[in-house]
């Protein structure tokens, strides 16, 4: 991985909650499959990492998480245990 530009994306983060309370957040240029329909999405800005739009999800949503597919780093299994879910998240993304 020898692609150290910070390029900023924009994220978005879903008006509808979880079940477990998160308004889930999201990045739009990663062709995610768990993206809900842009309308039922708040723009949370151009950010260069998950962590950043987080924490500008927070300012609109008091409960968030990252999507695991788009954002694994700052999904909550990765923010407990991250080696665990680092790995669960290349088998998941490799046996797709
Ligand atoms: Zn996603």
């Amino acid at each position: 991985m020898s692609h150290e530009t910070k390029e900023l994306t924009m994220h978005i983060v879903d008006r509808n909650p979880q079940v477990s309370g998160d308004h889930i957040v999201y990045r739009t240029d990663f062709g995610c499959s768990l993206l809900p329909a842009i309308e039922s999405c708040v723009e949370v800005g151009l950010h260069s990492e998950c962590r950043s739009a987080m924490k500008e999800a927070l300012h609109h949503f008091s409960q968030v998480d990252g999507c695991p597919e788009c954002l694994p780093q700052c999904n909550d299994q990765a923010t407990t245990d991250s080696v665990n879910a680092a790995v669960l998240a290349a088998v998941t993304i490799s046996n797709l």
